[in-house]
């Protein structure tokens, strides 16, 4: 054995003991530290170095020799590939890689650690340039790490036996790693675990928003991240509300958030894809639209790098999670693993949410139809029996003669009034459902006027006066004239019906290229902004007394803004209690004579 002292037989057992240890020590630096030390003080090597694979890099993580050596080469980090790129021209020695110098290129020299000193000329002299390494591998064959070694003893090249000593603490340094791994994988595994386990605990939480808190909350100290958020999206016929949390910041209402859920529609879902992205890509398939605006979030929330996850369930996307970290490196496949996972389960915490959300809507829309039925019975029955205790009343009145005539104009006034009320109601449930309309050139104008004339005799009992203002020429609209003329008669007949004597009605047509309108203004009795903001549901009247007193059904104005919307129009009221109210028609103009067709319904 090449200058190995038999006095070194103290160094085999330490040998043997650092094997124990590397069985059972959970401290792998220590154990790196204590091989390293083993080749130096057992085998009589000047240097000797071990590395860890970190990603796509090899550490320098342990390393025994003189302090200056030490503090040049620790922590150093060189290229996977470069290392690999030396192995494949390096001499196979058993598990050792042997690299004769003259054999690599300068620039590997430029970038690798080459000892001071003039070689001696001799053909067993180690050359400071020849390099012996000894790649690290897991039982799987994964690369873990590589140790390096330097002036060998008796500054001579290695000889069978020296290299035999030496890949025993080569195999001890091995299974080191893999030990390691493993217990990092373990532990990985944990981590991960928990995170998921967090963020399922979170959906028992009461309230969506505070679950999807306390999941970002997860995922940012679960990946070690500077800002976590999630967004769960309001559209889809299960949910209308978004919902967004983030930790530590709160989810920004940033514009290129929104257009990252146009990306990940398309290039991530439905495969549940986790897409990465770091600050200084220059492009990204899965993210074409929403790169440049994410990686200025990143330089915002100082962050490399980002990992962005659909949620969904089934074919709908539901909403995204993103994780930004403070690091260029990609997570690994667990990590990945982890984040769909999440994914799914925060996609199933957004889905419940959505359907109870549903789910209480629809309660609450039955309950206001339960109420509301109930309003329209007792309505109906008080509008129906008021005229008929009358009718009954004055039909007993009859039988003493001198009041015949009396009670019979009172018979036929609430017999009117009956016969109108059960017409409103039929018109009233006619236009809920009705959804297309006839359409004929009207001319609203005329339709004013034709109003007008009719009210005239009211008009003129009550002491009120009109007048009509147009714009010249005729104002056209496509639509049915029985139920355009329905909805004028109702709003000129209640600015006369809720006017006092001496009020003044005013109705003005007129049209602005886009739309046609009547205004009629009245100085009545006018409606106060709680009544106006129910006005247009049916069976509303106002809660005003001296309103209330004047005979109605509450129907006209709810039949008027139906037919006013099929015809794809508007109706709306502008007033003041005491002072008066304007009501507005605005429908579309009719934009050429010529098409005005035939009735379509
Ligand atoms: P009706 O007049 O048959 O009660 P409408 O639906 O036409 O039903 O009107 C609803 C309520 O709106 C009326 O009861 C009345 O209180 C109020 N209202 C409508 N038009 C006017 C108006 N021009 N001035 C004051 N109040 C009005």
């Amino acid at each position: 054995m090449q200058d190995l002292d038999p006095s070194r037989a103290e160094g085999v057992r330490r040998l043997f003991d650092l094997m124990r240890r590397v069985n059972s020590s959970t401290e792998t630096a220590e154990v790196l530290e204590e091989i390293a030390r083993g080749v130096v003080e057992v085998l009589g090597f000047g240097v000797a170095a071990i590395a860890r694979l970190e990603g796509d890099y090899l550490v320098m993580t342990a390393c025994v020799g003189p302090e200056d050596v030490r503090t040049q080469i620790i922590g150093r980090r060189t290229p996977k590939q470069r290392i690999m790129d030396e192995f494949r021209q390096a001499d196979k020695w058993g598990i050792l890689r042997y690299v004769p110098h003259g054999r690599v290129d300068d620039e590997f020299l430029d970038n690798a650690w080459i000892p001071d000193y003039e070689p001696e000329d001799a053909p067993e002299a180690w050359h400071p340039e020849d390099a012996l390494y000894a790649p690290l591998y897991s039982a799987t064959g994964e690369l873990l790490g590589n140790m390096a070694v330097d002036f060998p003893p008796g500054n001579r090249i290695p000889n069978q036996a020296l290299r035999d000593l030496l890949e025993l603490f080569v195999v001890q340094a091995g299974l080191a790693l893999s030990n390691a791994q493993q217990r990092e994988r373990l532990a990985e595994q944990v981590r991960l675990g928990e995170i998921v386990k967090d963020v399922a605990t979170a959906s028992s939480l009461v309230g969506l928003v505070s679950t999807l808190e306390r999941s970002a909350e997860a995922l940012a100290h679960g990946f070690g991240a500077v800002q976590a958020w999630i967004r769960c999206f309001p559209d889809g016929e299960l949910g209308r509300s978004e919902h967004a949390a983030g930790y530590p910041a709160p989810n920004p209402a940033d514009a290129g958030l929104a257009v990252l859920r146009r990306d990940l529609g398309r290039t991530a879902w439905p495969q549940g894809a986790a897409i990465h992205l770091t600050i200084d890509a220059e492009r990204s398939r899965a993210l074409p639209e929403a790169r440049e605006a994410l990686q200025d979030l990143m330089r915002k929330y100082h962050a490399r790098s980002l990992v962005a996850a659909p949620l969904g369930v089934g074919v709908e996307l539901l909403g995204y999670l993103v994780i930004m970290r403070d690091t260029d490196q990609a997570l690994n496949e667990h990590e990945l693993a982890a984040v769909r996972e999440i994914a799914r389960e925060l996609g199933r915490i957004v889905l419940n949410a959505r359907l109870y959300e549903r789910e209480s809507r629809l309660v609450a829309e039955l309950q206001e139809l339960d109420r509301y039925k109930g309003e329209l019975i007792a309505t109906i029955s008080h509008e129906l029996k008021t005229p008929l205790t009358s009718i009954i009343g004055h039909t007993e009145l009859l039988d003493e003669s001198e009041h015949g005539s009396m009670s019979v104009r009172a018979i036929a006034r609430n017999a009117q009034r009956l016969n109108q009320l059960i017409a409103n109601l039929l018109n009233y449930s006619r236009v809920q459902d009705k959804r297309e309309h006839v359409r004929l050139p009207v001319d609203l104008a005329e339709l004013c006027q034709n109003s007008l004339e009719l009210l005239q005799f009211q008009a003129e009992a009550s002491g009120v006066r009109w007048t009509l203002s147009r714009t010249d020429g005729r104002v056209l609209v496509n639509g049915d004239p029985d139920e355009l003329g329905r909805i004028i008669d109702n709003i000129i007949g209640n600015a006369v019906k809720y006017s006092r004597p001496g009020g003044e009605v005013e109705v003005r047509v007129s049209d602005d290229g886009e739309m046609a309108q009547v205004a009629v203004s009245d100085n009545g009795l006018g409606i106060s902004q709680v009544d106006q903001g129910h006005l247009f549901s049916a069976f509303h009247r106002s809660s005003n007394p001296e309103a209330l007193s004047i005979p109605g059904t509450g129907l006209g104005l709810a039949i008027s803004r139906r037919i006013a919307e099929i015809h794809g129009g508007d109706i709306t009221v502008q007033s003041e209690l005491g002072e008066g109210s304007t009501f507005r028609l605005r429908l579309p103009r009719a934009a050429n004579l010529g098409s005005a067709s035939a009735p379509a319904s």
